[in-house]
């Protein structure tokens, strides 16, 4: 089968960690630009991106890095793309798309959007698609296949650099759906900023017991805990970004959470086991719906391989003769 077309000449990648690398690898697996230019915040990062001949060309500032490019995409923590915005601004291309992969999306348009020029198209986007590593070594190629890519213009950008950032992430295999960003805001909180929150907190209150040991909640882990702390393990700086950036949508789940949790409570106090065993099985037909639409794997326990059984003879049944 032939490759599709190039949709982008220069594209210019501002900050190469988990997301930024993964997408350098997308393109160049998927000839989706000519070339590509690179920068990372860090000396050390931008010679780990030139190490790994991530982009055809690594830069030392943001400045250089967007200068004749037609698509620029900024992946760093979402607290730090007001000042990026402004740095680059005036060195942007006209015509230029300008996008960003932030996890949160009302404050990233705040912040950004005042910075850039006319004539430049802003199309501000999240791939809802990631693991708990960072850096230039933990992306990979495959990381958006099948995953939802939301875009969410504000009201009045130009249709076409919509359709063309579209046509980029369905190129690195992703599904596109486009949202306001007040809208993707209340539905990540839910779906991915609650479960970091609980599992944030979760881990840390298993940390702190006295009663039972730290080396006993590591050693019994199987049970569910080390499930929750896949997610805790998530990069602290960029968590830490996303409560501050979606405050009041978080706020909002969690006061919802807490009132189910209440609930719960109270039917654990009381005994209530119909309202347990409703409760569990409404949540159990939501992990069987995440199946169904393919975003996730039914191999049980998340297709963990499994060790094989001790090849030790078993031993004699009680009684038996030799
Ligand atoms: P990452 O692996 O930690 O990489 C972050 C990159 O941003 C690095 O290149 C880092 O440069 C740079 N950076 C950090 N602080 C900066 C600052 N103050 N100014 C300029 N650059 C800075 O992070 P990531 O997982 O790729 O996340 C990047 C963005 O993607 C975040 O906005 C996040 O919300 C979003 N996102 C993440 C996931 C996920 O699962 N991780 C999923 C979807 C979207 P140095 O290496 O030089 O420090």
């Amino acid at each position: 089968m032939s490759k599709p077309a190039t949709l982008f000449n220069r594209v210019a990648l501002i900050g190469v960690g988990l997301i930024g690398s993964s997408i350098a690898r997308a393109v160049r697996a998927q000839g989706a630009a000519t070339s590509i230019v690179a920068t990372a915040r860090s000396a050390a990062t931008r010679r780990r991106v030139a190490e790994l001949g991530l982009a055809d060309q690594v830069v030392e500032s943001n400045a250089a890095a967007v200068e004749g490019a037609d698509l620029v995409i900024v992946s760093i923590p979402v607290g730090a793309c007001a000042a990026v915005a402004a740095e680059i601004g005036p060195h942007l291309a006209p015509g230029a798309i300008v996008s960003d992969v932030g996890s949160v999306k009302g404050a990233v348009v705040r912040d950004m959007a005042p910075h850039l020029p006319k004539g430049v198209h802003f199309v501000p986007a999240h791939p809802v698609a990631g693991t708990e590593y960072s850096g230039p070594d933990a992306g990979f190629a495959e990381l958006f296949v099948n995953r939802w890519c939301i875009l969410t213009p504000p009201a009045g950008t130009d249709p076409q650099a919509v359709d063309r950032l579209a046509a980029f992430w369905r190129l690195l295999g992703a599904n596109v759906d486009s949202m306001t960003p007040d809208h993707h805001d209340l539905v990540l909180a839910v779906t991915s900023h609650l479960p970091h929150l609980i599992a944030y907190t979760i881990v840390g209150t298993a940390d702190e017991l006295e009663a039972v040991t730290r080396s006993e909640v590591l050693k019994f882990s199987a049970g569910g805990f080390r499930d929750f702390t896949r997610i805790a393990a998530s990069d602290p700086t960029m968590w830490r970004d996303v409560f501050l950036a979606n405050k009041d949508a978080v706020l909002e789940m969690l006061g919802r959470f807490n009132e189910d949790v209440a609930a719960l409570t109270k039917a654990i106090r009381r005994g209530d086991g119909d309202a347990l065993f409703e409760h569990f099985t409404r949540t159990r037909a939501i992990r069987k719906g995440i199946v169904d639409i393919g975003q996730d794997s039914p191999a049980p326990d998340f297709g963990r391989p499994h060790p094989d059984l001790p090849h030790e003879p078993l031993p004699k049944p009680y009684g038996s003769e030799d």
